[in-house]
């Protein structure tokens, strides 16, 4: 990977022909810091996010040993950069020939299930084996999400108890719930929510958790969406966890996947062409912009050029680089009203489901690398929490954050 401090530094020098993947350390750092000093618990990363193995390292060297992974290719990610982690496969829905890898080959013991089905499956596919700490992933009924993530898995609060009671009585080691409130959860009460319908089911089973996993779901900041401050999630999550019937030894986790990651990462792209207020760029919803097009998420942007540019800021439309009409942005990204074919226009906050969903389609997708040192966007976290735009911001020279409009489900 290349070094510059900052996406100017690389246009000087570089002028790349291809969309340029801007990465940070030092915001995964602090990100991971931060919920290692703050939740008081466990702190699994959900790898999915962005399973860039720089990412992986930066968290095992601020401490983070736990990982969530979703199939055998997460585990052999992790387990190259970080050999001795601790790793839950949480995907409800597993290969009999997963399981059986997970827990032979790379010494996997902690499984998610949501039916009685999954469950002999799991013991099966590990020759019935008495170490499992299995995890019951409920549905629960939370708002405030951005993303729903109880459409696909779950079992309902009325259906668990038979499952908690199965799901305790096949294991000597932990067994625990699970759930996930949806991804950029707005409001941190839902947390709170949650666990009092996970304590509900496992009141009326009988059984007391060994684990409480409170799963993904804290947000980061795009236009439009600045939640509230971090602490009030943390803090909302251990009132909870004092509410609930649970032993003096049941262990809290969590499964963070874009608040550690988002805003590392930031996509360098190039304006191919100016179509009135639609820019033609190199990169798009194939590439690492996924969530612009499919969810209408309008990312930060900031224009790069080397020399002078207009100071009025007008709104924009982006297209990606393939043929396929569904590649366009709606945006609006605001951009200095000169922007033209030649320049270059960063996209911040791409850290979480960015730069991970991108593809090859139509033979783009090919993307150069480089660390700079410069600070995000935007941030939850330490003092560059106070520069966060707003869109109530009326200073000319600050990328105003317009509200976002958009679809409120989708899957993940
Ligand atoms: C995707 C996922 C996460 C991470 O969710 P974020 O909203 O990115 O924090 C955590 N747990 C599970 C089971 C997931 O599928």
């Amino acid at each position: 990977m290349h070094n510059h401090h900052s996406a100017l530094d690389l246009v000087r020098e570089r002028s790349p022909e291809r969309p340029v993947a801007l990465v940070r350390p030092d915001a995964v750092a602090l990100a991971g810091s931060w919920f290692q000093q703050n939740f008081k618990g466990e702190v699994l990363y959900a790898v999915k996010a962005n399973p860039s193995p720089w990412v992986i390292e930066t968290l095992r060297d601020c401490g983070i040993t736990s990982y969530d992974v979703a199939s055998i290719p997460e585990i052999e990610l992790v387990r190259s950069v970080h050999p001795k982690a601790r790793l839950a496969f949480m995907h409800p829905v597993k290969s009999r020939r997963a399981i059986t890898a997970a827990y032979f080959d790379h010494g996997v013991r902690t499984f998610a299930l949501d039916t009685h089905e999954e469950l002999d499956k799991i013991l099966d596919a590990t020759g019935r084996a008495k170490d499992l700490n299995l995890l019951v992933r409920l549905h629960v009924s939370a708002e405030g999400a951005a993303y729903t993530l109880s459409g696909k898995f779950g079992v309902s609060v009325e259906q668990a108890p038979s499952l908690l009671l199965a799901t305790r009585r096949a294991t000597d080691e932990l067994m625990g719930v699970s759930f996930h409130v949806g991804s950029q959860c707005m409001r941190p009460t839902a947390y709170q929510a949650a666990m009092a319908q996970a304590s509900r089911a496992l009141v009326r089973a009988g059984v007391f958790a060994d684990v409480v996993d409170v799963g993904g779901g804290f947000p980061s900041v795009y236009p439009g969406m600045v939640p509230p401050d971090m602490d009030q999630y943390v803090d909302s999550i251990h009132r909870g966890f004092d509410d609930m019937r649970v032993h003096e030894t049941t262990e809290l986790w969590c499964e963070p996947g874009r608040a550690l990651v988002a805003e590392s990462s930031s996509i360098l792209a190039k304006v191919e062409l100016k179509k009135g207020d639609a820019l033609y760029l190199n990169d798009g919803s194939y590439g690492s912009m996924f969530d612009a097009t499919h969810s209408r998420w309008p990312f930060p942007t900031k224009l790069i050029r080397d020399g002078e540019s207009s100071t009025l800021l007008k709104p924009f439309r982006f297209y990606g680089p393939t043929c396929d009409s569904i590649d366009h942005m709606p945006g609006p990204f605001w951009l200095p009203e000169d922007v033209r074919e030649g320049d270059y226009v960063e996209i911040g906050m791409l850290g979480a489901y960015g730069v991970a969903m991108n593809t090859r389609f139509n033979g783009f997708g090919e993307n150069d690398h480089s660390v700079v040192r410069d600070a995000p966007m935007a941030s939850m976290y330490g003092l560059a929490r106070r520069s966060i735009p707003t869109p109530r911001s009326e200073e000319p020279s600050v990328v105003r954050f317009p509200r976002a409009k958009g679809r409120k489900t989708r899957r993940r």
